[in-house]
């Protein structure tokens, strides 16, 4: 147990009571106001341990903060982002958390009451904290832990640096943002107020891992329009774009979807097909992590859409519209990011795991905002619903990992 075993863990279940979680389908910025009680709430914190230049934004709901350079000499900032929402699948509201110390691999019962059992038959990555303490639910709620745990971590690493002024270190830029849950893709974090050039973002399941590469991302719409008459009489003359809507699903590669796909596979993905003989609309989502691989996504629909024209005459429109692109060229134009952060992670005795993550992350969007942004796991498990936990062994490492980043960024130029 180092110090800050008791600092992250009733961080984390302090932070786990406040309810944040955003909504999807609202225009508002936040999606939710309630997400400002706990931007309140680290603010207030902040300046507590002796951060500078707190600002919270009263408008978008992000909380910022800056622990300037101590030292002489030139060296580059730190940047750390995690979001304060909690995801619209689970239940947020009156979050009971609770603490299993030293677990030893058994079922765990997380209600008695309404006989609620998290079960190591269904979720077997239990067995890798055994002897550790465990934040839980009481089975009706989601925890947070994603991504308070994060949020957890870089608060107990701040309030070590500013009460241990002696340590070298340059500027630490601190950020915490709302609707990660709900695609914001923290498009209302200020770049110039944040003060770093880069950034990590802190959130993912397992200790260890970080990301530097996700998804290229986009949305398209197909529209077909028939030609509909008395089906008595329709020879010849009809034109129902039910029919056409199918063809053109038939023609998507029957096995790249998301059910026959993982690694670096990518697919397409029919999200929804409404038609009838007169009008026919097909949603799909396409996601490839190469670049190259997912222009030739890009242009296959639109080649399917040439040839159905061509055979039915000028009956369907394409549209495709960017929904994220891959962080991957961005962060690689900066090899030292991802080159300091695998370092820190191995010298804290972690051995580093890079995952080509099958989603998006903050970081994708704000690496191609011009704030390059690779991703560190906040180590939580079971995100986004009931069964959602934390190793308090994880948070502390990832303090450790923190703090010693904090190093190696003094230490370089
Ligand atoms: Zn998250």
């Amino acid at each position: 147990m180092t110090q800050f075993y008791e600092k992250v863990r009733d961080r984390l279940i302090r932070y786990a009571k406040v309810d944040t979680q955003s909504r999807n389908g609202v225009s508002e910025r936040p999606t939710t106001a309630k997400q400002f009680d706990l931007a309140r709430m680290l603010k207030a914190e902040l300046e507590e341990i002796g951060v500078s230049e707190v600002w919270l934004d009263e408008k978008y709901c992000v909380v910022y903060g800056k622990i300037p350079a101590n030292t002489e000499g030139e060296h580059k900032a730190l940047g750390l982002v995690a979001h304060m929402d909690t995801a619209p699948d689970a239940s947020g509201t009156d979050v009971k958390p609770w603490v299993l110390e030293n677990y030893q691999g058994q079922d765990i019962v997380l209600n008695k009451e309404k006989n609620i059992v998290m079960a190591v038959a269904d979720f077997p990555n239990l067995k890798n904290y055994i002897g550790q303490d465990l934040v839980l639910t009481d089975g009706t709620t989601l925890l947070g832990g994603d991504d308070k745990a994060s949020i957890s971590a870089i608060m107990t690493m701040a309030e070590y640096l500013c009460a241990n002024p002696d340590i070298p270190h340059g500027d630490v830029c601190l950020a915490f943002t709302p609707d990660e849950e709900v695609g914001g893709l923290a498009r209302d974090l200020d770049l110039q107020r944040f003060g770093s050039p880069t950034a990590y973002t802190l959130d993912g399941d397992y200790l260890g891992y970080y990301e530097d590469e996700t998804f290229n991302a986009s949305a398209a719409k197909v529209t077909i329009t028939g030609r509909s008459v008395h089906t008595g009489t329709a020879k010849g003359i009809m034109i129902n774009s039910v029919d056409i809507g199918a063809e053109f699903m038939n023609m998507l590669p029957a096995f790249e979807k998301p059910q026959y796909t993982d690694g670096r596979e990518g697919f397409y993905h029919v999200t929804s097909f409404n038609g009838s003989c007169e009008h026919t609309e097909i949603q799909l989502i396409i996601r490839d992590h190469s670049a190259v691989e997912f222009a030739h996504r890009e242009a296959y629909l639109q080649k399917v859409t040439d040839e159905l024209n061509r055979k039915f005459g000028n009956v369907v429109t394409l549209e495709i519209n960017e929904t994220y692109r891959s962080m991957k060229e961005v962060v690689d134009q900066v090899p030292y990011l991802v080159e300091r952060l695998v370092r820190a992670i191995s010298d804290c005795g972690v051995e580093p795991h890079d995952l080509a993550f099958r989603g998006g992350t903050d970081g994708s969007a704000l690496s191609h905002r011009g704030l390059p942004c690779p991703n560190l796991s906040a180590g939580y498990e079971n995100a986004h619903g009931r069964f959602e936990y934390v190793p308090i062994q994880s948070m502390e490492k990832n303090v450790e990992i923190l703090l010693r980043l904090v190093q190696i960024y003094a230490e370089e130029d």
